[in-house]
């Protein structure tokens, strides 16, 4: 028997579960499919989370190793890192979480969660495998594609072999190796990378630009690259990889400069992290005019596909790839399929935070982007080494870049490095997307000493934000 529902969403990351849940709890009869074994997605179970459990432990350690300066004796020696509890800990983390998820999910009677694969047979039937029991078909009025995306493989010579390891496998190693080669330096190859290195790994990061994470304010990007040096990566610029073997319980990875010049680095494991594609394989989107690339699912202004009734959210309509982007997107199309009015998101006003050692703050427009779509700017700069808070934490490190339009004093972006910003960003993106001026930034009241302090502080460096009587 075909079992009807309203809406099919194939996928249970932070694309798919919102909007999921947001229609059921409107009394849409929703199918949820996750192929995977819980909710949560790459985000949960092999991105955000377990990346940020182990740079917390990276912290940790870090701060441990300091704490001589802060006048705390600890018994002298080097700390002992034990792998197995790290990675125990990060999967009793998961555990909980994904069960969190399940039980939300399953609060909502509209809402028929299912674990297996699921294939279009046209634009509104699919059969379903579960993970055990017969395939049936399903009917549905409207279907969500949230297949996320996953780790391209770079058609190099050698690529694929054991000691080749991707983002999917890297955070259940069975021992921590003693030298790990990181193939490109965009967000996730250099978060992890420092996070290795801080655990006494030996790393080499190679990127093939001529810089790190492209689409960072350069100079923030720079400043990461010397302190990355400082802390012991060995980032090779201009590196482009042509093969590699195996070799003595590791590989070596050989790679050249533009000049033509061979070099080689050896690790005992291979990490490749060079860009991430759109999952719609096995989905039937042939049998569909969903059209699509690897780089994504194409949709229109509100996240239809070409197939009318057929929409996409989250990685697999391409970039900006990030959780809280593929969950905002989720949380509107489902106010939107409700025939509520929305503004769908737009990336001049999206934020982020790489988790770097010190993090990286982005929100909104960069002062290239912000001359490219035609704003004239003016860019204020705040050095966190004057910073009450930072100096306290003995971070006295970093800078907070505003940009802000010419004439209006809108503020068009926010772009810092240093530790502990990752806390501040909300507000950077609460004065992008909100619009607000430096002169309202500045008649802000921000508790002393906090990092947060550091907008109000900047604001007050632009000649004109004076205070409104
Ligand atoms: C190492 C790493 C660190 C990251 N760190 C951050 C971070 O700190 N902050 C941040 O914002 N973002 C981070 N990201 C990115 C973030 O994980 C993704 O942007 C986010 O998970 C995208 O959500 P999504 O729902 O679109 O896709 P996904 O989270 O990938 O979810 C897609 C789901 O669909 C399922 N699926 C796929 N195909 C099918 C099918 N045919 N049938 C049924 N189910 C299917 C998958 O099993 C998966 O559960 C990181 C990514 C990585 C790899």
């Amino acid at each position: 028997m075909t079992k009807k529902y309203d809406v099919l969403v194939v996928g249970g990351g932070p694309g798919g579960t919102p909007v999921a849940m947001a229609l059921a709890a409107a009394q849409r009869r929703v199918l949820l499919v996750e192929r995977g074994a819980g909710l949560g997605g790459t985000c949960l179970f092999e991105g955000c989370i377990p990346s940020k459990i182990l740079y917390e432990s990276a912290q940790r350690l870090r701060a441990i190793r300091r704490a001589a300066e802060f006048g705390l004796c600890l018994s002298p020696g080097e700390p002992h890192i034990d792998w197995q509890a790290i990675v125990a800990r990060k999967d009793a983390v998961l555990r909980q979480r994904a069960q969190w998820a399940l039980d939300r999910a399953q609060t909502i009677p509209a809402l028929d969660v299912r674990f297996g694969a699921v294939a279009l047979l046209n634009q509104r039937r699919a059969l379903l495998k579960p993970a055990s029991g017969e395939p049936y078909e399903v009917e549905f009025a409207s279907a969500i594609i949230a297949t996320g995306s996953k780790s391209v493989r770079p058609a190099v010579l050698g690529s694929g072999l054991a000691r080749m390891i991707t983002s999917e496998q890297v955070f259940d190693l069975e021992y921590l190796p003693r030298s790990l080669v990181v193939v490109g330096a965009g967000p996730v190859g250099v978060e992890l990378s420092q996070i290795f290195a801080a655990f006494g790994v030996r790393v080499t990061l190679l990127e093939a630009g001529l810089s790190i994470l492209g689409q960072v304010d350069e100079e923030i990007a720079r400043m990461l690259e010397v302190r990355m040096l400082h802390q012991g990566v060995s980032l090779v610029l201009d590196a482009r990889v042509t093969r590699i073997c195996h070799a003595g319980g590791g590989a070596f990875v050989q790679y050249r400069d533009t000049a033509g010049a061979a070099h080689e680095a050896y690790g005992e494991y291979v990490l490749e992290v060079t860009g991430r594609e759109a999952c719609t394989e096995e989905l039937g989107l042939e049998n569909t005019a969903v059209r699509y690339d690897r780089h994504g699912i194409r949709v229109n202004h509100v996240l239809e596909t070409d197939e009318p009734g057929l929409y996409a959210v989250g990685d697999v309509v391409g970039q900006p790839m990030f959780a809280h982007w593929a969950s905002a997107q989720s949380l509107v199309l489902a106010h939107y399929l409700l025939g509520q009015p929305v503004r769908f998101p737009e990336p001049a006003v999206n934020a982020a935070v790489i988790f770097s050692i010190p993090e990286i703050g982005i929100a909104g427009l960069t002062e290239g982007e912000a001359r490219k779509a035609g704003h004239e700017i003016e860019v204020v700069r705040y050095d966190f080494s004057v910073d009450a808070r930072a100096q306290v934490a003995g971070h006295a490190d970093g800078l907070l870049k505003v940009v802000y339009e010419r004439g209006t004093h809108r503020v068009l972006g926010v772009h810092a490095l240093g530790e502990g910003i990752a806390s501040i960003m909300g507000e950077a993106a609460l004065a992008v997307g909100a619009g607000i001026t430096m002169e309202a930034l500045a008649l802000i009241i921000h508790p002393h000493p906090t990092l947060s302090e550091s907008f109000a502080l900047a604001a007050h460096l632009v000649p004109t934000s004076v205070f409104i009587p």
